[in-house]
């Protein structure tokens, strides 16, 4: 390997970039190169809007969403049906059920699933935090009716669902799930509006 052909700072961007999910070296290298010749102003809105992103949120206390306050805007609005609780994988779940406009409950983003296989059981996913919150609600007499298992349809989604069912079922009137609404592989975060209304509309038991 003879010197880099690139300055430094150049290599340093290419590096960074090709970090990013779905950015392999040659696509990183061209995003570099736009970058460089993009005007500098827009360059600058770039690394900034990232910057203050970072600087600016954090995950909401209650439930996992992004949030650039204590809670989130769906935690913190009174007009949403605290007995009604949505849990996802991911905020991303989340944001693609929102765009239907039609879930008026809260959610619990989990940030994962369970995965014997990698290793991540349900310390390592915020679990404790949705057992407490379930706990919380009965003790202040204003009980969650419904948990809806928003997990992906895959085998670690399945393996979670069937997880959250045991644990909650005896504290929760209801437990459901979306995931049969879903084509098998097909995460929520990319199906389309109507295919999630329909997952959402049919839900049912977990058998
Ligand atoms: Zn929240």
């Amino acid at each position: 390997m003879g010197a880099s052909p690139l300055p430094s700072s150049v290599e340093r961007l290419i590096e960074a970039l090709s970090r990013l999910p779905g950015v392999g070296p040659r696509t990183a290298e061209r995003l570099a190169f736009h970058l460089l010749r993009t005007p500098i102003v827009d360059a600058k809105a770039l690394a900034g809007a990232i910057t203050t992103m970072r600087d600016t949120t954090r995950p909401c206390v209650e439930c996992g969403h992004v949030a650039d306050q204590e809670r989130c805007w769906i935690c913190r609005d009174e007009g949403r049906d605290a007995g009604l609780l949505c849990v996802v994988e991911e905020a991303l779940d989340l944001v693609a059920i929102e765009r239907t406009g039609a879930y008026r409950g809260r959610y619990h983003v989990l940030n994962g699933t369970l995965s014997p296989m990698a290793g991540i059981g349900p310390g390592q996913l915020r679990m404790r935090e949705l057992f407490e919150r379930v706990a919380a609600a009965t003790a202040a007499g204003t009980p969650i009716r419904e948990v809806i298992i928003a997990t992906n349809p895959s085998p670690e989604g399945d393996v979670t669902l069937l997880y959250l069912q045991e644990r909650l079922g005896d504290s929760v009137a209801a437990v459901t799930s979306m995931a049969r609404g879903l084509p098998f592989g097909a995460d929520l975060q990319y199906a389309d509006a109507v295919t999630i209304l329909r997952s959402l509309e049919e839900r049912r038991g977990v058998e």
